[in-house]
């Protein structure tokens, strides 16, 4: 599914994040930036020892790890895509713990970001909605209309993909969008 924001396309679809060619893809890291499971898995497995070499120099100036909804740079390694901006979503406790705010943030970072970098095209994964557990639906709609405000509010990010791995998330992000479900 496509649809235009401003001079923006957003695009949904289903795939494995990895083998984008956009400018840049997101990762939907953990704190300590030192690799994991699912995406972040993937990531580091295809984008080869580079990408955590660059990860353990971000670290240190970041101690204690990067923060949740916080946005860093590092290179796309053997990626199609040059760039990996790696952020951290919220854990799900429940959604009054800041959880829709945390994960907004994260988007809105990962955007701002690659602005300041010239970037043009991205990739996102459905951040914290694996080990984190971020029920997809309300996660969809906190994901999409991030992008759609932040494209609406800035220009320079000529495309944005989300990039989701199952049928089943790709069918709930395409309800979100179509749906008056983003008008909330
Ligand atoms: P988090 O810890 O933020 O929840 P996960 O990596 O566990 O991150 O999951 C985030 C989403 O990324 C999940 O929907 C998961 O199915 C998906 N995912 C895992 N591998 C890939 C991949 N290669 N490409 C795109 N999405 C992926």
């Amino acid at each position: 599914m496509e649809a235009s924001v401003g001079s923006a396309k957003l695009k949904l679809l289903q795939g494995d994040i990895t083998e984008q060619g956009t400018d840049a893809i997101v990762n939907a890291a953990n704190s300590s930036l030192m690799g994991g499971g699912g995406v972040d898995g993937a990531i580091h497995r295809k984008g080869g020892a580079q990408i955590l070499e660059e990860c353990r120099l971000i670290r240190r100036s970041l101690p204690d790890g990067l923060p949740t909804g916080d946005a860093v740079a590092t290179t796309g390694g053997r990626l199609r895509a040059k760039k990996v901006i790696h952020t951290v979503g919220p854990v799900w406790s429940g959604g009054n713990n800041g959880e829709p705010e945390m994960l907004e943030r994260a988007y809105r970072n990962c955007l701002a970001l690659a602005l300041k970098m010239g970037i043009k095209t991205i990739s996102f994964p459905s951040i914290s909605t694996g080990a984190y557990e971020y029920p997809v639906e309300k996660a969809s709609r906190v994901a999409l209309r991030a992008v759609v405000d932040f494209l609406g509010e800035n220009t320079g990010i000529e495309e944005v993909r989300f990039v989701l791995h199952s049928k089943h998330d790709l069918w709930i992000y395409e309800e979100t969008l179509e749906g008056e479900k983003l008008r909330y």
